[in-house]
Parts: C-alpha cells; sequence; structure tokens
C-alpha cells in the first residue's frame, strides 16, 4: 500500500496553500459581513486552475484526478470554505457534461467554466422536492423541436450570480425515469431569481429561481431524454467525496488555531494545553478528522482507480460535516470568550460548515444509500 501524495500533488498542494492564505483567507470574514461574492473571485481561482480541475485538456481545463480535486478542495477550505462552492460547483458540472453530453456541447460549454468567465450552477432542487428529487416537477413542455421550462427551483447556490446552471426538468412520466437535464443560460430574461437570506455561506448566497417558459432547444439536452437524473446522482457520488474534504480543511484550520491557543493562553499559571482538559478534546477531535479525512480520499482514489466508491462517499458525506462540525465547535470553546466574539473566524466556521450536513444530500440521504449497500435494496428502498 502506498499512501501519500504524488510529488505532482505535493507541490500543487504547496502552492495552494499558499495562495490560500494570501489572496482568500483575509476576505473570509468580511466577504461573510458584506454578504456577498467578489466579483474577481472566480477569475482568481481560475488563475490557479481551481474552475477547470475536471475539465479535459483539450477545453482548457487540468484535467486533474479526483484526488488531486480533493486535495485542492481541503487547501482552499482551510483559508475560505466559500470560495470552495467555486472549485465544487465547476468540478461537478464538468464531470457530469464530460460523461454525458457530446463533443460539440462540451467545446461550448466547457472551456467558459475552466477560464472562470461563466460561473455555473447546480439546479436541482425544488420547492417541494430536495431529498426526493426524482420526483421533481420543473416541467419541459415540448414546444417544436425543443422544450419550454416552466416551474421553480429553491436553494441553488450562487443562484444569484451563476451565469449558466445544470437545469433538471421532467420531460416525460413520473419518476427518475422522466427527468432530463438541459444546460441553460440563466440571464434568459424570463428566468427571476429571489435571493435567500442564510445563517452561513453567505458570501455565496442561495437563490429561488423562477423559469417562466423559458425555450431551451435540442442543443441544451444533456445526454439522452430521461437520463438526466441517473447523470446527476452518478456526479454526486464523486462530489460529496469532496464536500467532505471541504468540511475536513475548515475543521483543519479551526483545531490549528485551538491548539496555538492552547500554546501559549495562560491560565492559573501556565499555558491552558498543559491541562488534559483541554489537550484531551483537541486530541479526540484531531482522531475523529483524520479518520474522517481518510474515508474522503478513500472514496476519491477508488474513483480514479476506476473502482465502486458509492458507499465510501456517501460515508464520506455524513461523517466529514458532521466531525468537522464537532471539531470547530470545540475550537470554539477552547478560546473561553474570545471564541465567542464575532472577529474570531470560529462563529463563522460554524455556521459555514454546518451547512453541508444538508447541501448536496442531507446526512440521512446519505446513510440510506450505505444501509443500501449494507442491508440490501429491500430494507432502505
Ligand atoms: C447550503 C446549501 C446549498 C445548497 N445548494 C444547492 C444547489 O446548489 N443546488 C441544488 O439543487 N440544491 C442545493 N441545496 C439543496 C439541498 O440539496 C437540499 O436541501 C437537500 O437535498 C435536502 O432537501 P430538502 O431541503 O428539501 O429537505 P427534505 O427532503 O424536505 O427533508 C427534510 C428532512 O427530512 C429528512 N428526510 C427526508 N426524507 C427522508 C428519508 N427517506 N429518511 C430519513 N430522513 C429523511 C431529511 O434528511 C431532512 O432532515 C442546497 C442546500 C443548502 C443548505
Amino acid at each position: 500500500m502506498h499512501y501519500a501524495f504524488d510529488a505532482d500533488q505535493e507541490t500543487f498542494r504547496r502552492e495552494l496553500a499558499t495562495f490560500a492564505q494570501k489572496v482568500l483567507a483575509p476576505h473570509y470574514q468580511p466577504d461573510d459581513r458584506a454578504g456577498r461574492m467578489r466579483p474577481e473571485l472566480p477569475r482568481e481561482m481560475a488563475s490557479m486552475g481551481l474552475t477547470g480541475l475536471r475539465v479535459p485538456e483539450r477545453f482548457g481545463g487540468q484535467e486533474a484526478d479526483a484526488v488531486t480535486t480533493g486535495l485542492a478542495a481541503e487547501e482552499v477550505s482551510r483559508a475560505d470554505i466559500n470560495a470552495c462552492y467555486i472549485l465544487l460547483v465547476a468540478a461537478l458540472n464538468a464531470d457530469i457534461l464530460v460523461g454525458n453530453a457530446s463533443e460539440e456541447q462540451l467545446a461550448r460549454w466547457l472551456p467558459p467554466i475552466a477560464d472562470g468567465s461563466a460561473l455555473s450552477a447546480l439546479v436541482l432542487t425544488e420547492p417541494e422536492h430536495g431529498s426526493d428529487a426524482a420526483n421533481l416537477s420543473l416541467r419541459a413542455q415540448p414546444d417544436g423541436a425543443g422544450w419550454r421550462l416552466t416551474g421553480e427551483k429553491t436553494s441553488i447556490s450562487m443562484g444569484m450570480l451563476a451565469d449558466t446552471g445544470i437545469v433538471f426538468a421532467r420531460t416525460g412520466g413520473s419518476g427518475a425515469r422522466g427527468v432530463s437535464a438541459f444546460y441553460v443560460d440563466l440571464h434568459d430574461d424570463r428566468i427571476s431569481r429571489t435571493a435567500l437570506d442564510d445563517h452561513g455561506g453567505r458570501a455565496i448566497g442561495r437563490a429561488s429561481l423562477h423559469f417562466d417558459s423559458v425555450p431551451v432547444g435540442r442543443d441544451e439536452l444533456i445526454g439522452q431524454e430521461g437520463a438526466g437524473f441517473v447523470s446527476v446522482m452518478q456526479g454526486f457520488d464523486y462530489s460529496r467525496a469532496v464536500i467532505g474534504l471541504m468540511c475536513v480543511g475548515i475543521a483543519e484550520a479551526a483545531l490549528d488555531d485551538a491548539l496555538d491557543y492552547a500554546r501559549t493562553r495562560e491560565a492559573f499559571g501556565g499555558p491552558i494545553g498543559r491541562n488534559q482538559g483541554v489537550a484531551f478534546p483537541l486530541v479526540e477531535q484531531a482522531t475523529r478528522l483524520a479518520g474522517a479525512r481518510h474515508i474522503c480520499y478513500e472514496a476519491l482514489w477508488r474513483k480514479d482507480q476506476g473502482l465502486d466508491h458509492t458507499v465510501a462517499a456517501n460515508m464520506a458525506k455524513w461523517f466529514a460535516p458532521k466531525t468537522a462540525g464537532e471539531v470547530v465547535h470545540q475550537a470554539l470553546l477552547t478560546f473561553g470568550h474570545a471564541g465567542w466574539g464575532s472577529d474570531s473566524p470560529q462563529g463563522q466556521r460554524l455556521r459555514d460548515v454546518m451547512a453541508f450536513e444538508i447541501a448536496d444530500g442531507t446526512a440521512q440521504v446519505a446513510k440510506l444509500v450505505v444501509a443500501r449497500h449494507l442491508l440490501g435494496r429491500k430494507f432502505a428502498p
């Protein structure tokens, strides 16, 4: 067993750590307070290749493997987990497109994702259908050679800002096989957007999108009609492990800060870290975090080897955000009163990381997928 990043991955990781601390970290708290994404952020991410990680080289991307994508997510999220949404959705959408779209469509859609000129969203959730996404109801009504999209999507990350989106709509009958995926220009004036006011991820934001008879042609259909749901679920298997590493990254930053504080803060005549009541909870959280990190990388490594990675990715999806939340919580407590003020990043980290217990599929849904594999389908339909 060889258990280490290779030399190229290690070099990339070091370059990214420098970039993330210099360019991203100073904006983590100010952007949250402002509740907005800096307009230059997608280009900054693109300048490090972070928007094109999963885009093939022939379309201007890095064609990185899954493990490299995961280590990028971990490093970026140490500095700014919100900036990492850009990396995440670009990687997820690129994977869905590469797996399903034609060469001609890829040539149109992927270069702007890779160079950061198009911010792309994943547009699946609806007000009445979240976990139960196979039953979504946004309608694609046949219209000449194409369709017209009518209905509402909600909870869409970067929904106020995105230029394009993979939109899932019902072209056929009930259930998963009636769902198709389209690549849609979200600047169409028959799409209106409403911002949501959130506890975390405030620099990225979510939005509801209202589609009022938006025309889409055969050129915008991704893959086969009726195959849209399967394509997104395959993409989720991968993005769930990347999300796990985003959560690991932010928790590592919180833990590092807490360890520094435990070394320097004095109480009762010595550093607080000398008290096992301070040190052991940090040790316990560091141990859980190491476990979460291993599961995430195992899932991504399995994907790179062409092995089934559904179980590992869904274990990562419930365990890493939950563990990371607990780590950040303990880190905040280590700071005592100094952790509670809004000038400390710990409170924001807690708000930001908690979002991932819901986003991209809740913990319960991830556990359902694992249960199906452990027990068999009839125990977890
Ligand atoms: C920060 C954030 C970002 C997001 N970004 C996007 C995005 O970019 N694009 C997008 O399309 N969506 C996005 N979402 C939406 C997200 O994918 C959904 O919120 C999620 O899938 C859950 O759906 P729901 O909110 O409708 O909850 P529901 O499906 O209504 O579930 C409510 C509760 O019941 C539980 N539950 C439901 N069914 C079961 C079951 N069978 N067994 C056990 N428990 C169950 C759920 O786990 C949850 O706790 C985002 C959400 C958040 C919070």
